[in-house]
């Protein structure tokens, strides 16, 4: 999961970053509007995390930039506690949810996984698949009940392919979805997680589409 983080406080976007960036999420970090706009236009992300008091450009009118351009990228706006007309414009604007600083970092994960799941048509923060279950809140893999350790990495790039299985990813964006700005980025680092996943899972599941990319089978078998 690729994640736009636009905040301008410091220590909120720094503990914001480091916390999604431990769960396995790609989080790019920008701290004003006009930057927060180029990056939404520049790139692909699956959520946008917003603050509405940012220098620049206000975060409403970011929002409704992308709104206007017909995007249904989920957004979760970041308020003051005393600024209730802020939140209601900013979901009259189309954000999917808020939180109210200062937030707890575990409401505010809790938060973005339920925006991501309404968005994927889940009722439930688990991914089933087979043999396999993917648990987005305890980032928790079980095969046959039983959890299998996995990286957080590894978790990301698995839940990009269960996600929507038979859909194709390209390594190109298995990395972004993988890594924010700024990390360092091996050559071959979709490759080693693959192999590692497949050491753990077997080879069956994740299949090479040659020249193309990846996926795992619509049907598990
Ligand atoms: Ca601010």
């Amino acid at each position: 999961m690729r994640v736009l983080l636009a905040e301008d406080d410091v220590m909120i976007g720094a503990a914001v970053h480091d916390r999604l960036r431990g769960q396995g999420f790609a989080v790019d970090w920008v701290r004003d509007g006009r930057t927060a706009d180029a990056a939404l236009v520049g790139e692909v992300y699956d959520l946008l995390l917003l603050d509405l008091g940012l220098p620049g450009r206000e975060g409403l009118a970011v929002l409704k930039g992308l709104r206007g351009r017909g995007s249904r990228l989920p957004v979760v706006i970041l308020t003051a506690r005393d600024a209730v007309d802020d939140r209601v414009a900013g979901l009259d604007a189309g954000a999917d949810d808020y939180v109210v600083k200062p937030f707890d970092l575990k409401e505010l994960e809790a938060r973005l996984r339920a925006v991501l799941r309404r968005r994927a048509g889940r009722a439930s923060s688990v991914i089933e698949h087979g043999r396999l279950s993917l648990d987005l809140a305890s980032h928790e893999l079980r095969r046959d009940g039983v959890p299998v350790p996995v990286s957080p990495r590894e978790f990301a790039l698995l839940h990009a392919l269960l996600e929507y299985p038979g859909r194709i990813l390209s390594r190109a964006q298995l990395e972004e979805r993988l890594y924010g700005w700024g990390e360092e980025v091996g050559s071959n680092v979709v490759e080693v997680h693959i192999h590692s996943l497949r050491r753990k899972l077997g080879t069956e599941l994740i299949r090479n589409v040659r020249g193309v990319g990846y996926r795992v089978p619509e049907d598990p078998e």
